[in-house]
């Protein structure tokens, strides 16, 4: 068998020394970034300087605090440049880590912009880009710059409580870890995994928030020499290191609203090391038919307008059946009473840890369902829960109707055809959520009850009631009747007295959209 171990060679070397070029006065040297190099002031009046083409240098960690940045050789009109390097000692081990991330953000920049493939197609900057409409990421991004929806989202103490019990229960999961905030906001659950012990945080965020984020965690001096605040798309920036632990809140309206469990996954694969741990890990979205003639009656209803043959002296109706459609493909989202479901949930597992990101591009969910009464359904209500699978703890986080209301509230896909069943009758059919462009998905339901009776036995499936639905496009209904906001303070006779709860949170209701 042939050898293809190479042999052992020697060179025999005049004599080696460190790399460095050093600063001659006792001044701290400027480094500073320029669109296409990075540039070293030796002296305060920018006489001397050295200066790095960032397209070809590289930046390599010496220490916690100390780096060695090195250009390639090149060739500019004809001369020929040899490589050079320098070694860098920054102030602290944070402004090491924040000029890391700035020189590999900057320099990916600069190889990006305006690359071109062979047959002219300019190379996109991630893969956010490719699927994501840019008119689509600039209003979402604008929306979270602002904050009143992070507010917002703080203020739903389920949810953020949730997440900081499973943060500070699990202790030991974050004590000494490198953590990546995936979409970090004002940067809130980067300072729960610092307080949890972690050994350094970086805060990934996109929007304009991330000045917030880098303001807030200025202001909790305790605990902002461990937080890096990043500003970015998880699916574009570059990290100095890989996180042991992921953090992040991914989750939208049915849990797959807004595409952001796709940057999540992402995040996964690009900064988590193998057998990381990611919190959450995993999500389930889960779903039953229900009945409630009010819901569906008001819809319907919303398209009588277009019934009018005389409305200043115009036929509306031409137009009564694209309106009637048009409402019946909103989803409704509200708090609704889990009485109303009529059989037992069906669910459909995420495992964030485990998925691929093209996975989430087609969700194809089979149903089955026994009808535990004999009603008309009216449609199929989904919620959804993740989990937190702590070491010491397993916590999950749920959006389910009975339980103490979330932001997230419940969804209901509404058909504008409902469904006859008798108790214990088989209901079958499917969702299928495609994604879009415009970071959400379109739904298509189908739902089918054998018929009961004479004729059953032919095995014809006699009813059936499909509908579309864009999850971009919800009908929030938070101004009807909650009854449930306030469960876990009811008392026996206070739930004798529902018509007054009702009355009394209808009024909180659209004190709270106010
Ligand atoms: N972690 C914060 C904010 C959650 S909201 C909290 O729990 O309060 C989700 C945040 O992720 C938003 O601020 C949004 O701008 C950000 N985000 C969404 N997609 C992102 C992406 N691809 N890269 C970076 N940030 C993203």
């Amino acid at each position: 068998m042939e050898n293809n171990m190479l042999d052992d060679q020697d060179f025999l070397v005049a004599s080696i020394s460190q790399l460095s070029i050093s600063s001659n006065s006792s001044q701290p040297v400027v480094a500073r970034f320029r669109p296409e190099w990075l540039q070293f002031d030796l002296d305060s009046d920018s006489n001397n300087l050295v200066r790095f083409e960032l397209r070809n240098s590289k930046l390599f960690k010496l220490g916690p605090s100390q780096s060695v940045c090195v250009s390639e050789a090149s060739e500019v009109n004809k001369e020929k440049n040899y490589s050079r390097g320098i070694t860098i000692q920054f102030i602290n081990e944070e402004e090491s880590r924040a000029f890391h991330c700035a020189f590999e953000q900057r320099k990916k920049d600069v190889t990006v912009q305006g690359s071109f493939l062979p047959n002219g197609t300019v190379l996109s900057k991630s893969k956010f880009e490719d699927k994501i409409e840019a008119s689509s990421a600039k209003m979402y991004f604008h929306y979270y710059g602002q904050l009143l929806h992070q507010q917002n989202m703080m203020q739903d103490y389920v949810r953020t409580g949730t997440y900081y019990a499973a943060v500070m229960e699990n202790r030991a999961d974050f004590v000494d870890r490198v953590v990546v905030d995936v979409g970090a906001g004002t940067g809130i659950l980067s300072l729960f995994a610092a307080q949890a012990g972690a050994k350094h945080v970086y805060a990934v965020e996109a929007s304009d928030m991330a000045g917030y984020a880098h303001k807030l965690v200025a202001g909790n001096p305790l605990l902002s020499q461990k937080i890096t605040v990043v500003k970015g798309k998880v699916e574009e920036v570059e990290l100095p290191e890989k996180a042991d632990i992921l953090i992040s809140e991914p989750m939208g309206t049915l849990l797959i609203n807004e595409r952001m469990l796709e940057s999540y996954i992402i995040a996964r694969d690009r900064f988590l090391i193998p057998n990381g741990k990611m919190f959450p890990g995993l999500g389930r979205i889960h779903m039953a038919p229900f009945s409630d003639e009010y819901l569906y009656t008001e819809i319907a209803n919303k398209a009588l307008f277009w019934q009018q043959q005389n409305y200043y002296g115009v036929n509306l109706t031409p137009l009564h059946s694209a309106a009637f459609q048009g409402y019946f493909s909103q989803p409704v989202v509200d708090a609704f009473d889990p009485r109303l479901l009529v059989a037992l949930a069906v669910s459909h597992e995420i495992n964030f840890m485990s998925s691929k990101e093209e996975e989430l591009y087609e969700i194809d969910i089979p149903l089955r369902f026994i009808a535990s009464v004999g009603t008309r359904i009216h449609g199929l209500a989904c919620w959804f829960d993740v989990l937190f699978d702590g070491s010491t703890v397993q916590r999950w986080l749920t959006t389910a109707p009975g339980a103490p209301t979330t932001h997230w509230y419940q969804l209901r896909c509404v058909l504008s055809q409902p469904i006859y069943v008798m108790p214990g009758q088989e209901i079958t059919g499917r969702l299928r959520m495609v994604a879009h462009k415009a970071q959400s998905y379109t739904l298509e339901l189908i739902l089918s009850a054998k018929m009961w009776g004479p004729g059953a036995e032919q095995g014809g499936i006699l009813q059936t009631s499909s509908g579309k639905f864009d999850l971009k496009e919800p009908y929030y209904r938070m101004s009807q009747p909650q009854a449930y906001p306030m469960a876990q303070e009811q008392t026996p006779q206070q739930l004798l007295q529902t018509q007054d709860l009702q009355t009394l949170s209808q009024d909180e209701g659209s004190d709270l959209l106010q």
